[in-house]
């Protein structure tokens, strides 16, 4: 077996989709998988699907092109890039859109294919990502592309909590959903949000019209993010990324001499003496992880540090006798699951 790797546990993902899908589904709200985290690994895309999925989304067009063979409704939810409008219509159904020009060149394009796509207008409720502000500009919007004759106006849609981290709240939503009323459209998709929109919905507060989510993070870990508490009935251990010790040592938990500015440019502070610590670092680094969103197995065991090839651990007590060739594993979070999946260097284990 080659390290590092990381292991899948698909029937972990597939109850945990499960769970979250019909948890929604009681309040009336449809889910978009979003497949991002992991790049629409197909094996995984396979498991959302198996779990109830029926549509799913990526920022990246390059995975959805990996899904194509996937017969389900594929979302980008990324803002499309005019350099790439012919692939996204290719290998989306469905985009969010925030800037009329980009809609025109779909539109343009999809004409000379003879293809309908679906476009899901984004509004900005505070968050300062993509999305209109909502005033007559935005109606102005709205006709214009009722008029275009190869897009069809699917939905329209909100994301919060992702850039200034401003939550989603009834408040803000409800604008959502005064918006959705004003338009002169039956069936529209009313997008309301990500991962972070779970526990308002779980508190009755996600007003009526209110139809889609489009979630990632709590399909994957079963986390609701706005609190970080875990829903019931999910695991949040579907991947464990195992990393080999290529050296371990006692030294000191200071080091000595001149310190001077990282890779950053900043200057790190004093740290705090333990004495002498048994140190074990790992053949990991971070072009493989991301050491603020994982976690040792092993409650011994503590992160001190990483270097683009290196981890760095502390061993609070050997009581599995590490040694040399050892392996330690880790629980993984969403920058960190992201990571090691586009990671060539990791080898990845489906079970
Ligand atoms: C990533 C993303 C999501 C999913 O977010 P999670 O927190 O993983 O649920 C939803 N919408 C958009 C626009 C995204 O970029």
């Amino acid at each position: 077996m080659e390290y590092p790797k990381l292991d899948i546990n698909l029937s972990t993902i597939k109850n945990n989709v499960q769970t979250v899908v019909s948890l929604c589904e009681n309040y009336g709200i449809y889910i978009t998988g979003v497949t991002k985290v992991f790049s629409a690994s197909k094996p995984i895309v396979q498991a959302f699907l198996d779990g109830g999925i029926r549509r799913i989304g990526d920022s990246r067009i390059e995975n959805l092109k990996r899904a194509k063979e996937f017969d389900v409704e594929k979302w980008l939810i990324r803002v499309p890039p005019i350099s790439q409008v012919k692939d996204v219509l290719l290998y989306s159904d469905v985009s969010l859109n925030s800037e009329l020009s980009t809609i025109i060149k779909l539109n343009e394009e999809a004409t000379k294919i003879n293809k309908i796509h679906k476009v899901i207008l984004m509004v900005d409720l505070g968050d300062l990502r993509e999305g209109y502000l909502i005033n007559n500009l935005f109606f102005d919007v709205v006709k214009k592309v009722q008029s275009l004759s190869n897009i069809q106006l699917y939905g329209v849609g909100t994301n919060l909590t992702c850039f200034s981290f401003i939550k989603s709240s009834n408040e803000n939503l409800t604008v959502l959903d005064n918006l959705a009323k004003k338009l002169p459209l039956k069936n529209l998709v009313v997008s309301g949000g990500n991962s972070a929109t779970i526990k308002l919905m779980l508190d009755g507060q996600i007003p009526p019209n209110i139809n889609n989510m489009r979630l990632g993070e709590s399909l994957l870990f079963g986390k609701e993010r706005s609190t970080y508490t875990f829903l019931k009935g999910t695991r949040k251990d579907a991947f464990i990324l195992s990393a080999e010790v290529v050296e371990l040592k006692i030294k000191p938990s200071v080091p000595w001499g001149e310190v001077g500015p990282d890779s950053y440019g900043n200057i790190h502070k004093k740290l705090v003496d333990k004495g002498n610590i048994t140190r074990a670092i790992l053949a990991i680094g971070k072009q493989d992880c991301d050491i603020e969103t994982m976690k040792p197995i092993d409650p011994n065991i503590e992160i001190v540090g990483a270097s683009s090839d290196y981890l760095i651990v502390h061993i609070k007590s050997n009581d599995n006798n590490y040694k040399v060739g050892a392996i330690i594993q880790f629980e993984l979070g969403y920058y960190s699951l992201m990571r090691v999946m586009q990671s060539e260097y990791v080898s990845k284990f489906y079970y």
